[in-house]
């Protein structure tokens, strides 16, 4: 449960779409897959190696999936296919030909995981934006992250994936010293986690929501990220200025064996809120991807984080299951089922 599952899932883009057949039964594999949280590389079939026909093959999959998930999952029919610009490879700190892209969600200025309101009435849909001035790129929320690789780098790169709910599950354990009663005590605590980082944003000036933050961390440099975010990034001037106790947090970790300051930053974030060190956490927490040329890796961006690392050359265009308004009684439902579908507490999943 801790530990995210993977699939590899072919398909054969060209008889899409199919009312029955080998297709059909691969797109019903991958949505039932998405709907309980794992994690899917998607190679498409047939290819002539072109970087156009594949993004061509990957959309349309993608296409076939989201409509199979609103018809047979619930996914709601306001969600969309949405697709970004190529990214011009990846941008590394100076004297790095990699990066280490700590844990984040895609679109976290809005995206992050916030409970339902069928399990915690006290929230309002706007508090699912946590930024609306300053994001990369696009404003939409992003149900499901995923990204064609049209180039792997010298070294292929790697994603991990970290289930959100477990993780905020055991910070529930940590903080609290007991188990969550219920669905709704947990949801409570995503909510006063999430409210304590609005209330100090003036201090941390962050337009994303960060790990700690969700977790629940009560020490302010918590609530910011390192440029990226990498590993290996500095924090900027204006932020060590605002944050008294972040220098320190960056200097020296609590394992003793991380490499940059921005995890060392998530080093000392994950013993504040889980107790455990960050080698510590992804030794409990990580699943791993390792995705070629053209392949499709797709998860969901609300019940996930994700870190990379990623060669200075691989490039990728983001396709993502997008709504541009979480709220509604469809999304409500959706997620209400996300929750219990992904946390270790045991209560019956809601019917799709
Ligand atoms: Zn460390």
């Amino acid at each position: 449960m801790n530990r995210p599952r993977t699939h590899l899932i072919e398909i054969d883009a060209d008889i899409l779409p199919a009312g029955n057949g080998a297709a059909f039964d691969a797109i019903d594999a991958a949505a039932g897959a998405l709907d309980r949280g794992d994690v899917l590389v998607i190679r498409t079939h047939p290819s002539d190696g072109t970087k156009g026909r594949a993004v061509r093959r990957a959309s349309k999959v993608l296409r076939a999936l989201r409509q199979h998930m609103v018809h047979n999952w619930s996914l709601p029919r306001s969600s969309r296919v949405e697709l970004d610009a190529e990214s011009r490879g990846v941008p590394v700190a100076p004297f790095r030909s990699r990066r280490f892209l700590l844990p984040h969600q895609d679109g976290g200025h809005c995206s992050f995981l916030t409970p339902s309101r069928l399990d915690c009435a006290g929230l309002s849909p706007e508090e699912r934006v946590y930024s609306s001035t300053v994001y990369w790129r696009r404003p939409s929320h992003k149900m499901y992250q995923g990204f064609l690789v049209t180039e792997p780098g010298n070294t292929p790169g790697s994603t991990f994936y970290y289930n959100a709910l477990a993780m905020l599950d055991d910070a529930f354990v940590h903080q609290q010293g007991r188990p969550p009663a219920n669905i709704e005590e947990l949801a409570g605590f995503a909510l006063q986690n999430l409210r304590r980082s609005r209330e100090l944003q003036s201090l941390h000036g962050s337009r994303y929501l960060t790990l700690g933050a969700f977790l629940g961390a009560r020490e302010p440099a918590h609530h910011v990220s390192p440029s990226g975010p990498r590993a290996e990034s500095e924090f900027w001037p204006a932020q060590y200025l605002s944050l008294p106790n972040l220098a320190a947090l960056a200097e020296e970790c609590p394992c003793g064996n991380c490499d940059g300051p921005g995890v060392r930053l998530v080093c000392h974030t994950c013993l504040e809120t889980l107790g455990l060190s960050w080698p510590q956490v992804r030794a409990r927490y990580e699943a791993t991807i390792v995705a070629a040329r053209h392949d499709l890796v797709i998860a969901n961006n609300l019940t996930l984080f994700h870190a990379a690392d990623s060669d200075e050359l691989r490039t990728l265009v983001p396709m993502c299951i997008v709504t541009s308004e979480a709220a509604g009684h469809e999304y409500e439902r959706w997620l209400a089922r996300q929750w219990r579908n992904h946390t270790p507490i045991d209560e019956t999943a809601v019917a799709a």
